[in-house]
């Protein structure tokens, strides 16, 4: 299966998009992940976009087309994918269906994530990260403590906020993907009938719920059932033959035409009556001259 998550950011689609890597058995790629691990190894690329995700901007259209180009040449996601946070623009949707169309993979089902934006405020200023094993906790809900997989253990496990969870950037990516995503994307998708929506408000297992529920019930190649349904709704329109059932009376006509021709037989005998009366009056007449 072939997935694109869309949603505000801390709308909840990269938790969603882990407990799906493990019902469907395909990988999640996070775009946002990726250019992270470029900024923890310190590459060019990394360098480049230090800045421009801590102010809550996004990354130029090339370098991110360039980096899914690489990721879905990777064998593993031969079999399917989940795009976390890809793409964010016209341009990156545009790239993606060039890109999908050349490999003959077209996507199955487009995710819009709604969630309310207080509630995402919320979620992303009281997110907190293990820097060493990357475990998210959020200070409202699940409140940081040491995992035991964490490698570092008790003394190296360091739970840091990140640079575009605070506050005034988190308002600012809001309003940039409110701009530059929700808005364009669901138009440029909308053409498709690809796109389904999750209301990701609420607990995180009711989330799951749903978009299962709204996968199962929409998603995928189900998307074609559509045209299917269309036809057999064609079917029993040919089928319908009231009008000729109604015709089956057609007993009331052969009841008519005994009826004419009882009448033709009266006329004939009112004729031949008149006939008779006729011809002794004109005999009558006949005898007195
Ligand atoms: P995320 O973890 O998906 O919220 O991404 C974190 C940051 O990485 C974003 O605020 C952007 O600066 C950058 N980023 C991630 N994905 C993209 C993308 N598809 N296009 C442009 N910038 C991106």
């Amino acid at each position: 299966m072939r997935i694109v998550f869309m949603g505000a950011p801390g709308s909840g689609k990269g938790t969603q998009a882990q407990r799906l890597v493990q019902h469907f058995g395909i990988p999640q790629i996070s775009t946002g992940d990726i250019l992270r691990k470029h900024l923890a190894e310190g590459t060019p690329l990394g360098l480049r976009a230090k800045e421009i995700m801590a102010s809550g901007a996004y990354v130029d259209d090339d370098t991110m087309l360039a980096i899914i180009r690489d990721r879905l040449a990777q064998p593993d996601a031969s079999k399917g994918f989940i795009l976390d946070g890809f793409p964010r623009t016209v341009t990156q949707a545009q790239g993606l269906s060039k890109l999908l169309g050349d490999l003959g993979t077209p996507l199955d089902v487009v995710v819009s994530f709604e969630a309310n934006n207080d509630e995402i405020i919320k979620r992303l200023s009281g997110r907190r990260v293990c820097e060493l094993c990357k475990k998210v906790f959020n200070v409202h809900t699940a409140p940081p403590s040491v995992p035991p997989e964490c490698v570092g253990g008790r003394d190296e496990h360091q739970v840091v906020q990140r640079d575009d969870d605070k506050e005034a950037t988190v308002r600012e990516r809001l309003r940039v993907y409110e701009e530059k995503t929700r808005k364009p994307l669901a138009s440029f998708y909308s053409y498709t009938g690809l796109v389904r929506t999750v209301d990701a408000d609420g607990d995180i297992d009711e989330v799951t719920r749903r978009l299962l529920a709204t996968l199962k019930a929409g998603g995928g190649a189900k998307v074609a059932k559509p045209a299917k349904s269309k036809r057999r709704v064609a079917r029993p329109a040919k089928r319908k033959p009231p009008v000729r059932r109604r015709a089956a009376p057609a007993k009331p006509k052969s009841r008519s035409k005994p009826k004419s021709k009882a009448n033709s037989r009266v006329v004939k005998r009112v004729k031949r009556a008149a006939a008779r009366k006729a011809r002794p009056t004109r005999r009558k007449s006949s005898k007195r001259r």
